[in-house]
């Protein structure tokens, strides 16, 4: 396994929505990103590795916030209503539900943030992707779509 490959670890089981069905770890973390769920990682044998505390709701002054600024989903710019707030690093990996470290995402947007190697950051309040190597080489950063003209 390579470093940073926690989550695809074949040694490690499945997260388990509160229904008790089995979804993959990393749709474990998209799911928890914005939802009231408590998500915990299992070992061989079920055994629980990591049980997140906290759950981490957009508040909704916060979520006000992120459509001023990003205006939709900062990646295609599909409209709020679509969107939900992506934690740029995660909250089980100790990221502040705060404006530096949110980013309004669309479902489709949000699904592809956490299956690929997509990457993204918040730098002065200006959101930036970081495209994944077989897309383009240089990993050249994209600036929120609706941050264009600022
Ligand atoms: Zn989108
Ligand atoms: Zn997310």
């Amino acid at each position: 396994m390579a470093a940073g490959d926690e989550g695809t670890d074949p040694e490690l089981g499945f997260a388990y929505a509160h229904t008790g069905i089995a979804i993959s770890p990393e749709s474990g973390r998209r799911l928890a990103c914005d939802a009231d769920i408590t998500p915990m990682l299992l070992g061989r044998n079920s055994v629980p590795l990591n049980v997140a505390s906290t759950e981490r709701l957009l508040p909704a002054h916060l979520r006000k916030a992120l459509i001023a600024r990003d205006k939709g989903c900062a990646r295609c710019g599909r409209p709020p209503r679509w969107c939900r707030g992506h934690h740029v690093t995660h909250w089980a990996d100790g990221g502040d539900t705060c404006l530096e470290n949110c980013v309004l995402l669309c479902d489709a947007c949000h699904r592809l943030i956490h299956h690929s190697d997509w990457e993204e950051r918040i730098t002065d309040g200006i959101v930036e992707f970081i495209p994944p190597a077989y897309r383009d080489p240089e990993r050249r950063t994209i600036r929120g779509i609706n941050q264009l003209a600022a």
